[in-house]
């Protein structure tokens, strides 16, 4: 049976004691980070981890852990849980505490979950490509925050889920801010086009990577929104996130998008990233 982490220690998943009263549960008050695992070997930890940071103090929620201390529990997670593909999930909260909206007085201590779920690279969709949804883009201004607070998120999915699509592309008065989970990107001229990092976004680690990746292949990058009207008449699009990597969009609300297959610039990337991959290297 799998180790959780919680509260300090680790736990088997039968034995896992969550208060009733943990703000996470009552009010979605608190902070997440997904790192992937490849290989046994954690990718970006350090980027992920900073961000855990960054998030938990924009919400001033004090980390009982170093940034070290994380990157550890989330290491002896995947040795305990013999974890070779896959990730490791990990949620802070403000603690447990009688319900009220206010931070708790006295202040409690934060409580740290992680876990490590199995899971390969989604390697037919990669290639193939996925279907996405226009939905209307209905979060909070803090977007920029890797928030437990969700419902916006899967609001957009569940819509994009129930039309067969595999994610949603987000749109904020007809300006594409990013997707439920991913940020997006879409190819024009060659140019490669994505939302810039503000409030509206979640700055992606993937999105980083794919970034640096132009600049090491010199395929020139604007950051700049796109609208949706624009998205459907790129050449390519495509959106990133840790778990789906580079992702090819051939059809938008079943419109197709270029020629209907993975896109030149998208595949090039998707060729580079696997190149960052320690353990594909190796292969
Ligand atoms: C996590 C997330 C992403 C992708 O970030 P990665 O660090 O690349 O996994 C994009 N948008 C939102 C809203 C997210 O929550």
């Amino acid at each position: 049976m799998a180790y959780y982490f919680i509260d300090g220690q680790f736990t088997k998943q039968d034995e896992i004691k969550i208060s009733i009263d943990d703000r996470g549960y009552y009010f979605g008050d608190g902070v997440y980070e997904v790192i992937k695992v490849y290989g046994g070997e954690l990718f970006t930890a350090e980027e992920h981890i900073s961000r855990l940071f960054t998030s938990a103090a924009k919400i001033n929620l004090a980390m009982p852990y170093s940034e070290e201390q994380l990157i550890g529990v989330a290491r002896e997670l995947i040795e305990r849980n013999n974890l070779l593909d896959g990730h490791v999930y990990m949620q802070v909260t403000r603690g447990a505490a009688a319900r009220q909206h206010h931070f708790p007085v006295p202040a409690v201590p934060a409580v740290v979950t992680a876990y490590t779920m199995e899971g390969s690279r989604p390697k037919e969709n990669m290639k193939n490509g996925v279907a996405v949804k226009s939905v209307e883009d209905i979060r909070w201004l803090r977007c920029d925050i890797k928030s437990l607070n969700l419902l916006g998120s899967v609001l957009a999915k569940e819509e994009a889920k129930a039309a067969g699509c595999e994610e949603a592309i987000l749109h904020r008065d007809g300006i594409v801010t990013e997707g439920s989970s991913t940020n997006m990107f879409g190819v024009k001229d060659g140019v490669v086009r994505t939302h810039p990092v503000s409030n509206l976004i979640l700055e992606g680690i993937t999105r980083q990577v794919v970034l640096q990746l132009c600049d090491e292949l010199n395929i020139p990058v604007e950051e700049k929104a796109f609208t949706l009207a624009e998205a459907f008449q790129m050449d390519e699009v495509f959106y990133t996130s840790t778990t789906a990597e580079v992702m090819p969009v051939i059809t938008i609300d079943g419109q197709t998008i270029g020629d209907g297959q993975r896109g030149e610039v998208t595949e090039k990337l998707q060729k580079a990233f696997a190149t960052k991959i320690p353990s594909l290297c190796k292969q």
